[in-house]
């Protein structure tokens, strides 16, 4: 080995490291002299701040929850904002006194769902300026996936069935909604298959090769065509912290927690190129790590 490079990190002989085979560390870039701004270091120029009600699963007075806009490799990663245009440490005593108790909430609504043995809660902060608290699932009884590199492993595992992701996403806010709030995520429709529709092994007719999985389902969390949902009246025990106010808008573009994961800091243009779980055109989503 080249004597400029360090040996390997003891992590990489961890079980939950996720890489194998012949590595080297990375020559070490010099630091900067002054860092580059982070996405939507002003209000104007935020994604989160410009990104409208409907691209999220839950939303409140004072905060709002988002997904990926599409499954990913763990059962759920979801991102906690606040509406307010702040970094973690920015936060005034009310929305720090909130922020713990929506993460509590959040970790327990995560945790519900089938097969999840934890949730992991990060803030990175590199990546984009306004506020996003990051909740990974870990599956139940991955104990490889323990620890640090659960990020990685979101983006090596096959990805989760969408009907199951979207029925996640509607459980969770309506969890959130039990406590205040407007859920916006709805269960996916049910996809309900004629029997004339069926085609066997061997049936080479043109007639419904397939099942048209997409005809019934809605193209975004918070399809605008869906019927009102049992979501949308919060069931009980409104929690008066978690008012509701719910703008219409247009869908637009946000980031997503991928991309994150596979640089140091989020290019402005990355963060605009993700999306949030509800917008229809075809983008990405934010990334762990941002
Ligand atoms: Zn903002």
């Amino acid at each position: 080995m080249p004597e400029n490079i360090p040996p390997l990190p003891d992590f990489t002989r961890w079980p939950s490291f996720p890489f194998e085979g012949d590595m080297r560390v990375k020559p070490l870039a010099a630091p900067v002299d002054v860092e580059p701004p982070r996405s939507g270091e002003d209000a104007a120029e935020c994604v989160a701040c410009n990104t409208p009600d409907d691209a999220y699963i839950w939303i409140s007075e004072r905060w709002r929850v988002r997904a990926m806009d599409r499954p990913t490799g763990l059962p759920m990663v979801l991102i906690l904002e606040c509406r307010s245009h702040l970094d973690i440490g920015d936060l005034p005593n009310l929305l720090a006194a909130e922020l713990g108790v929506m993460t509590v909430r959040l970790e327990r609504a995560i945790r519900s769902l089938d097969g999840v043995a934890r949730v992991h809660v990060n803030r990175w902060g590199d990546g984009s300026a306004h506020l996003h608290m990051w909740f990974l699932a870990r599956p139940y009884g991955r104990l490889q996936l323990r620890g640090t590199f659960l990020t990685l492993w979101d983006d090596i595992l096959p990805v989760i069935p969408e009907q199951q992701w979207r029925e996640n996403l509607a459980l969770v806010a309506a969890w959130l909604a039990d406590f205040g709030g407007t859920a916006i995520a709805e269960p996916p429709h049910i996809q309900w298959e004629s029997p004339s529709t069926i085609t066997y092994a061997g049936d080479n007719t043109d007639e419904s090769p397939e099942p048209d999985a997409d005809a019934s389902r809605p193209t975004s969390l918070n399809d605008a065509s869906s019927p009102p949902s049992q979501f949308d009246t919060p069931i009980n025990d409104a929690d008066p912290h978690m008012p509701t106010s719910i703008p219409n808008n247009e869908p637009h573009p946000h980031p997503s927690p991928s991309d994150l994961l596979r640089s140091d800091t989020i290019p402005a243009q990355r963060a605009a190129e993700s999306q949030p779980v509800a917008a229809p055109p075809a983008t990405a989503a934010p990334t762990p790590n941002s």
